[in-house]
């Protein structure tokens, strides 16, 4: 039997109305929601709506590293190195995968070294494209280049469009105002993803939630991943770039959260609410960066070092 998801169920084809001839001018505003204390509740709920079994295991390939200092990451962080991990995840079902963010070009990564020369692993990222190739399903946490581009600037990119899940608030980015024009969707290519827009949680694998979380950008959402061994997953994508910003709850230096044009409320509200359900609830908290964080998860057996393409 395959991997029963939100795309194969065709359970999709109700929430794909968006076009995208309505978008707004209104791609910086963010709305955001407070989050109620019954969200993980909530979360576990939906988590259960399709059925099947949970999936076995999660892996990651890093591609790229960028260096950069705590400074430049956490507010009034220390000069020490902070290696960003350019990483893309794969959840791995007893009959099939589920991608979570897609990886980038080379081109794309020069982009973030700010005209330096940062460590990029082809190889890594064409397992990236074969790992993507293969899955069933693929979800972007957010529409910056990093974890976008692997779908978007790809010799396949029709194919891995059919079963990649984007949402409305980043498909408005990509076709208005995308973080660098390498990654700009016309509205016809736009059009051969499957969109949706939802108010909250979408649940859309078994065991996988989407949680929606603008701030870091307009489309950014958090992934909720339940294991069939029980471990419950937090990807929190961007929101923090190390697990420091969660534990001590401190945003991005000023100029970055201006530079981004983030929300830093929304920000906030969102880390208050990773940092209780880590604190509280023991869910494993992985944001998409921090190198010294996923190493840690990989020596625990937490992650698996390297996805199967
Ligand atoms: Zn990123």
């Amino acid at each position: 039997m395959a991997l029963k998801t939100m795309l194969g169920a065709g359970l999709v084809a109700g929430l794909l109305n968006f076009g995208v001839s309505s978008v707004s001018a209104q791609v910086a505003e963010v709305e955001s929601k407070p989050y109620s204390s019954d969200l993980l509740e909530r979360v576990r709920q939906a988590a259960t709506t399709i059925s099947g079994e949970l999936a076995a295991t999660i892996s990651f390939t890093k591609l790229a590293e960028s260096h950069r200092t705590y400074a430049g990451i956490i507010e009034d962080g220390s000069d020490d190195l902070f290696v960003a991990a350019r990483t893309a995840f794969q959840i791995a079902y007893p009959e099939g995968t589920v991608m979570l963010d897609s990886g980038m070009d080379k081109a794309v990564h020069r982009y973030y070294g700010f005209g330096r020369e940062e460590p990029y692993w082809q190889e890594a990222n064409d397992e990236v494209q074969a790992a993507l190739r293969r899955a069933q399903l693929i979800i972007i946490t957010h529409e910056h280049g990093d974890h976008v581009a692997g779908v978007i600037r790809s010799d396949y990119r029709e194919e891995l469009a059919a079963k990649t899940m984007l949402t409305k608030g980043q498909v408005e980015t990509l076709t208005l105002a995308p973080q660098l024009p390498e990654i700009q969707l016309t509205s016809e290519q736009a059009s051969d993803y499957n969109v949706v827009d939802y108010e909250l949680l979408l649940p859309v694998a078994p065991g996988i939630v989407l949680i929606k979380s603008p701030g870091h950008t307009p489309g950014h959402q958090m992934v909720y991943v339940q294991l069939a061994q029980g471990k419950e997953f937090l990807f929190i994508g961007d929101i923090a770039w190390s697990l420091d910003n969660i534990t001590q709850l401190k945003l991005r230096p000023a100029e970055t959260i201006a530079r981004i044009k983030e929300n830093p409320q929304a920000l906030m509200h969102q880390m208050t609410w990773i940092k209780h359900v880590m604190d509280e609830d023991g869910l494993v908290v992985v944001p998409s960066h921090d190198q010294r964080l996923l190493a840690r998860y990989v020596e625990e057996g937490i992650l698996g070092a390297s996805i199967s393409p």
